[in-house]
């Protein structure tokens, strides 16, 4: 399997939410990599993209601040998403490594916040 940046051959992929983002990525490149390209199950897919498209649920985007129970919020993400790397690993164990980074948007929010005051 390629990585469609076509420079390299695809050995690495990193599970990693962003907004507007397809949640797979390559490992090497850093290029978002489409879902329909990497062969998963479908139904794994479909929870993947629910996943992705929950990305930033805990950020007030209007207000630019983090939502009162934000932190959990991110967490849970971060816990679907640990869930949902090892189920993708099962999948293509053989094909390809697979590594999970979690998202930390609420950490910069609360930095900001101390740093308001
Ligand atoms: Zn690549």
């Amino acid at each position: 399997m390629d990585c469609f940046c076509g420079l390299n051959q695809l050995e690495e992929i990193k599970i990693e939410a962003d907004m507007g983002a397809e949640p797979i990525w390559c490992q090497k490149c850093g290029a978002n990599l489409e879902l329909v390209d990497v062969p998963l199950s479908p139904s794994l897919k479909n929870k993947l993209n629910e996943w992705a498209l929950s990305y930033g649920k805990w950020i007030d985007w209007k207000e630019d601040k983090l939502k009162p129970n934000g932190m959990k919020m991110e967490d849970e993400h971060n816990k679907i998403g640990e869930s949902l790397t090892v189920k993708v690993k099962e999948e293509l164990q053989d094909v390809l490594n697979v590594s999970f980074s979690p998202t930390k948007i609420a950490d910069i929010y609360i930095k900001k916040a101390e740093g308001a005051n």
